[in-house]
């Protein structure tokens, strides 16, 4: 089966401030990666569509969709959010890319015209709650995407795999009530967002780990933790928040996995998705800010989705 992926030009349009490190350069550094080591032409390319308004609601409050939609300056300035994330002229057509980039794949993967997706888009949304956009997150794209697979196109069980450095505090907040789905995370700690961890749960595996840590605490806590909760539930769907800002060359994290990490994870999640959800996934990508390490892990997650 095909590996997707999906992106859009418009999601290069967004932009925070010259200085901002969540930087339409990642998707170009990816893009440059992927062709560099010559996946670009053994996975297949699609162009995200915008998503509905429908698809954005089901996980976010009329106040959230307001306030992307209704503070977009115009072209050349910014208006400010939060200390970290701000909109500009393209945001919002932006963030529509990205939550239908998701929503899009989804659509694809359940009904069987591609194994698996790896959506290319900025801004990344874990850190968007339902309620407000968040740390350089507008709308929590993988969030929007799983609700769309229960909700929408039936599914009983979905899993969310968060490896990104920081906790998924919007996607936390999203499935609070919601027994069809199972978050697992691992995340650095203490650190942004500096949530207090809530406990852990059948569905809520999000297990805090110190700065420093590398692929060894890694590797242990997904064989200890993820796995167990994941052949327990059972999924007919993952979503994985790809964040890679838990690279050792990372400098907004502080946390020590290589690119072997990032391979080694996908396949454990490959090997859940074979067993109980046909093979489904969804990735997303979220944090990574060190342009090389960026574009060498998402390499190596793609080419370990595909198989190659
Ligand atoms: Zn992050």
């Amino acid at each position: 089966m095909t590996t997707a992926i999906y992106s859009h030009p418009e999601c290069l349009l967004h932009e925070m401030g010259a200085w901002h490190p969540e930087s339409p350069a990642r998707l170009q550094a990816i893009q440059d990666q992927l062709i560099n080591s010559r996946i670009d032409t053994l996975v297949e390319q699609r162009e995200a569509p915008l998503a509905d308004l429908s698809d954005i609601a089901r996980n976010h409050t009329a106040g959230a969709i307001a306030i992307v939609r209704d503070n977009i300056p115009p072209v050349g300035e910014h208006y400010p959010i939060d200390g970290d994330t701000s909109l500009n002229a393209h945001s919002w057509r932006a963030a529509l890319r990205a939550a239908g980039a998701a929503v899009a794949a989804t659509d694809a993967v359940i009904d069987g015209d591609i194994g698996n997706a790896f959506c290319a888009v900025r801004p990344p949304g874990h850190h968007a709650r339902p309620s407000e956009p968040m740390g350089f997150c507008l709308f929590n794209n993988v969030a929007i995407a799983a609700k769309h697979a229960l909700d929408v196109r039936g599914l009983a069980r979905v899993a969310i795999l968060d490896f990104d450095v920081h906790h998924g505090n919007g996607t936390e907040e999203a499935l609070l009530d919601e027994p069809r789905a199972l978050m697992a995370s691992f995340y650095q700690h203490p650190f942004y967002p500096y949530t207090p961890p809530r406990p852990e749960t059948p569905n809520r595996v999000n297990v805090p780990v110190p700065a420093r840590s590398g692929g060894d605490v890694v590797r242990q806590l997904v064989m200890d933790k993820w796995l167990p909760a994941l052949h327990a539930f059972q999924p007919e769907m993952i979503f994985i928040s790809a964040g890679f800002d838990a690279h050792r060359e990372d400098d907004l994290g502080g946390m020590s996995l290589v690119e072997a990490d990032y391979a080694w994870m996908t396949e454990q999640i490959m090997a859940v998705a074979k067993q109980y959800a046909k093979g489904r996934i969804v990735s997303c990508l979220e944090g990574g800010y060190n342009l090389s390490a960026l574009g060498r892990s998402v390499a190596a997650h793609v080419k370990a989705l595909a198989e190659l």
